[in-house]
């Protein structure tokens, strides 16, 4: 028997078919392909302008940059995350200050969020976790600029309005796995045109009069195209992701599991469930009877920082169990995730 992959691309003809021509064409590198791709993604978000990049890490290492936080400076960002969040301060030379999760949410805890605040604090990246759109509206009066790591959250609103338009920046990745891929990629997104100036300007280092040290962190126009492509199926891509999330919580609900929480305007990048142990023992067995379950998050980021005191972020990452959830999973293999999850926590 096979086993059913945690994540996996979707990809079809019409990727085949918009890469083709820009491959013919010889133009490959950065070109009218990445414009277009920017231009179409901020007038989806209904923000001013975009700057693609090479991953969702180098546009979040931009963005720090274009809003002028270096040494010295504290980055305020969810110990429950992506470590590309550290990586990135890292780059800035900034330090992180990892904040507390709401274990229930799986998002920053807006409460932590402010006693954690100092004066130091310059910036705060807030994620809004596997589609879950964060509580945004408790977080702007910090005060602090806000970048939105939306990677997980492409498509999804809060109040009506798109999630990656609320903070000073937000950032996507375009990873293979995320809700629309390049390969590898990213974009910084903003309203304001400093911001977008200085990450067009820092993403590239040939033909600058002075010496200021920059980046080669371009996306290229094959890239591009293939997220064209993709953002065009995104509409679809949600949808059958929201199926298979249905499904799952109408089949799965009579289980001893916390379900995702239900929002408003949430999408569903990762369905992530919590048991009543720690996930150790039913990942293995889900694995082993050929479902790829997996933790969401590798690590929480206070323990890389040697830090204590972040109960939340412990009991998600204790507890916390994704099962397979993109829109090429069929509906048999949903099935068989929802047989064996009835084998593993029944
Ligand atoms: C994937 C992801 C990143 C990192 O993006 P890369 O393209 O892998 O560099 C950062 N933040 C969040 C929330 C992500 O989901």
């Amino acid at each position: 028997m096979l086993s059913i992959p945690h994540s996996r691309p979707t990809l079809g003809e019409e990727e085949l078919q918009a890469i083709a021509p820009v491959l013919r064409s010889g133009f490959i590198a950065q070109g009218a392909q990445v414009a277009t791709f920017e231009a179409e993604l901020a007038k989806r978000l209904g923000v001013r302008g975009g700057v693609a990049t090479s991953s969702g890490t180098a546009a979040l290492h931009l963005a720090l940059l274009a809003l002028g936080i270096g040494r010295g400076d504290e980055v305020l960002l969810p110990s429950y995350a992506s470590s590309a969040l550290l990586h990135a301060v890292w780059a800035a030379h900034a330090t992180p200050r990892p904040v507390d999760c709401d274990p229930r949410s799986f998002n920053l805890d807006p409460e932590a969020a402010k006693r954690a605040c100092s004066p130091r604090a310059k910036a705060l990246i807030v994620v809004h976790s596997f589609g879950l759109p964060a509580e945004l509206e408790d977080l702007q009066p910090l005060g602090l600029p806000l970048i939105e790591a939306a990677a997980q959250a492409l498509g999804a609103s809060f109040k009506g309005k798109p999630v990656g338009s609320f903070g000073e920046a937000a950032v996507f990745s375009f990873y293979a796995t995320k809700l629309i891929t390049t390969g590898e990629g990213g974009m910084l997104l903003s309203n304001d045109e400093r911001v977008l100036a200085a990450g067009r300007d820092l993403r590239a280092y040939d033909q600058k009069e002075d010496a200021l040290p920059r980046l080669n962190y371009k996306m290229t126009d094959l890239e591009a195209a293939l997220g064209l492509a993709q953002l065009k199926k995104l509409p679809q891509f949600l949808r059958r992701r929201d199926e298979i999330a249905t499904r799952y919580r109408e089949r799965l609900s009579a289980l001893p599991l916390e379900q995702p929480l239900r929002f408003p305007g949430r999408i569903f990048y990762r369905y992530v469930v919590k048991g009543p142990g720690r996930a150790d023992p039913s990942l293995a067995r889900l694995q082993a009877l050929g479902v790829e379950a997996r933790r969401p998050v590798f690590r929480p980021l206070h323990r890389y920082l040697g830090l204590e005191g972040f109960p939340g972020a412990e009991e998600a990452w204790e507890r916390a169990v994704s099962l397979p959830l993109y829109p090429s999973l069929s509906d048999e293999e949903a099935e068989q995730v929802i047989r064996t999850a009835w084998e593993v926590f029944g």
